[in-house]
Order: C-alpha cells, then sequence, then structure tokens
C-alpha cells in the first residue's frame, strides 16, 4: 500500500473510462491479456484459465474539491461496498446480459436489413 495516501472529499463530475473493470493477474494485479481460452500475465509471466480469470475495478474519475479538479484512478476491492458486489460477478452478470443485447442486435439488424430490402 502506498503510505502516502491521502483522503479526498470530493464531487464527481465524470467517469472518464467506459470500461471500469478489468480482467487482473492474481499474483500481481495487472492486466492480463486473454487469448483463446487462456491467461497471461506480461508483467509476471503468470498464466491461467481464461475462465477463472478475476476482474478489478478501476474507476477513473473526474473530480473537483474546492474548485480544482483532479483526475483520479480508484482501484479494486474497495469498490466492492460502492457497486454491492465484487467486479468478478459484476462481470459475469455483465457479460451475460452482453450475450443478450448481442442476440437482439443481430435480431434488428436482421429485420432492419429485411425492412430496407423492400423497399
Ligand atoms: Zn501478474
Amino acid at each position: 500500500m502506498n503510505k502516502r495516501r491521502k483522503f479526498l472529499l470530493a464531487s464527481v463530475l465524470a467517469l472518464q473510462n467506459s470500461s471500469f473493470i478489468y480482467p487482473s493477474c492474481r499474483k500481481c494485479f495487472s492486466r492480463v491479456i486473454l487469448v483463446s481460452k487462456r491467461s497471461n500475465c506480461p508483467k509476471c509471466g503468470s498464466t491461467g484459465e481464461a475462465e477463472n480469470t478475476s476482474y478489478r475495478y478501476k474507476l477513473s474519475l473526474k473530480v473537483a474539491e474546492s474548485n480544482k479538479l483532479f483526475v483520479i484512478t480508484v482501484f479494486g476491492s474497495c469498490l466492492d461496498t460502492f457497486f454491492g458486489l465484487t467486479a468478478t460477478d459484476l462481470h459475469k452478470i455483465l457479460k451475460a446480459n452482453m450475450e443478450k443485447v448481442r442476440i437482439s442486435v443481430t435480431y434488428m439488424h436482421a429485420l432492419t436489413t429485411k425492412e430496407k430490402s423492400k423497399h
């Protein structure tokens, strides 16, 4: 842990990153690369099954505190309480829902393509 830890009471203005969870290495918490069902950590060389990958939160926030603007990054399990579940569990839910969205988008695309070909 960083010994220069400071508390910042600020208002969140914006979320800077759209992808706020990332597949993380179980040993060093770096981002792992997922290639064909395997995970590989470029930093420590740790490998594993992609399906066993754990995820971590990484929120990049633009915040304001007494007329000053900061961009801060909040990492890891301290955000579990905020979201009400771990990043790994959230990823499972998102993944399941993304499959549903993808199916309906494909379906919608098929419908609109069909509509266009009529004219
Ligand atoms: Zn690692």
